[in-house]
């Protein structure tokens, strides 16, 4: 089997290791033997999204996120038509603001979003920073690290419950996004070493929805579990600020 990943302007959107989403992605299909072939995207000319299995987007400054705005734009219809058609999508942070119509930084300025889904962000000055513990349906515990001055508040299902720190909003205790098989989140970590059961979610629905429903040969995950567990431990007892 062979999948295609483009991973959307990894010089701009990078922040926390974020490019360790791609390693995990590209190992835990290493180790299955399936083909996964990494494009790095800097520019959407030409871009055609028709062979493409999972797209990957980080976070990024409010200054990059603007950077980057037009160049996605370009591809906003075929984006969601990708969406539509169940292609896999894990967006980061600032990545996932733009998932959405708009996002306005503290300063006011206006960055518009991909449309695919209805909801916006809008940046507080005070930021919320922190590791992060979510309670998730699909996937169980999952750990991260967020930092971020945006609010988003959607409609949507999210991707987890939040047990320690901040989320969506720091609100309403959701945390993410789940759109058919997009996942948006404002986890960095990065999210998929320490969470592998995502990792395979996202591996899994792009191989059914290329080849049919195929069972993923099991890994051995004491490693990821271990560093999983160490992450919730310091998550749950260091104070937050
Ligand atoms: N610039 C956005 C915010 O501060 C996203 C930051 C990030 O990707 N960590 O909300």
């Amino acid at each position: 089997m062979n999948l295609v990943l483009y991973n959307l302007f990894p010089d701009r959107l990078n922040l926390y290791g974020d490019r360790g989403n791609v390693v995990a992605l590209q190992k835990r299909c290493e180790w299955r033997g399936i083909q996964l072939t990494i494009v790095d995207i800097k520019s959407t000319n030409d871009m055609n999204l028709s062979s493409v299995d999972i797209i990957c987007i980080g976070g990024g400054s409010d200054r990059e996120q603007g950077l980057i705005t037009k160049e996605l734009l370009k591809i906003k219809k075929e984006f969601q038509l990708g969406v539509e058609d169940g292609i896999s999508c894990l967006a980061i942070c600032g990545g996932y603001q733009l998932l959405g119509s708009f996002y306005v930084t503290s300063e006011g300025t206006k960055h518009m979003g991909m449309e695919i889904c209805d909801f916006h962000s809008i940046a507080r000055e005070d930021r919320q920073v922190g590791n992060i513990l979510i309670d998730t349906k699909e996937f169980g515990r999952v750990v991260g690290f967020e930092n971020h001055s945006g609010r988003t508040y959607h409609p949507y299902q999210p991707l987890g419950k939040v047990i320690k720190g901040y989320g969506n909003n720091g609100e309403d205790g959701t945390e993410g996004l789940i759109y058919h098989n997009v996942i948006g989140t404002y986890l960095h970590g990065p999210i998929l070493p320490k969470n592998p059961a995502i990792t395979d979610h996202i591996i899994a629905a792009a191989i059914e929805r290329k080849y049919g429903k195929k069972e993923l040969i099991a890994l051995d995950d004491a490693l990821e579990y271990e560093t999983k567990q160490q992450a919730e431990k310091i998550c749950l007892t260091l104070q937050r600020g």
